[in-house]
């Protein structure tokens, strides 16, 4: 992907910018999110950079959602109780901010978050 397209989630793969990262294999890496919106806050993301939002990625690789998933799930039960909500925002009206598909996983009380 061309520079002046990346997001700032490449800055954080690459580890140009920090990020307090809880995972990371050789496909998909996850770190807290920088304004977080419930107790537990983390973003799950691919590493790729080849697609901009979920149903992108279910056509391109779904083994890779099932991937993300499947993290979002380990990583619930290893930094809260196992519950949770997944988020894929797609498109800015719907509250998309980075075009790098990332699922959000929310966890503990979830009543006053905005992402409800
Ligand atoms: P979106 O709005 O695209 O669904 O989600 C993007 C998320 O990335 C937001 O929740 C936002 O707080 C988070 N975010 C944006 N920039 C950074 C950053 O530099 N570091 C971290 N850890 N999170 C970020």
């Amino acid at each position: 992907m061309s520079e002046a397209t990346s997001t700032i989630f490449e800055r954080i793969i690459s580890r140009d910018i920090p990020a307090d990262v809880v995972f990371e294999n050789d496909r998909i890496i996850a770190f807290r999110d920088i304004a977080p919106q419930a107790p537990l806050h983390l973003l799950v993301v691919p590493k790729t950079a080849e697609y901009a939002n979920v149903a992108e990625l279910a056509a391109g690789d779904p083994a890779l959602l099932a991937e993300v998933v499947a993290t979002a799930e380990q990583l619930a039960s290893e930094h809260s109780n196992g519950e949770y909500r997944l988020v894929f925002n797609s498109g800015e009206s719907a509250g998309q901010t980075v075009f790098h598909v990332h699922a959000h996983v929310l966890s503990g009380s979830l009543n006053e978050s905005p992402l409800a």
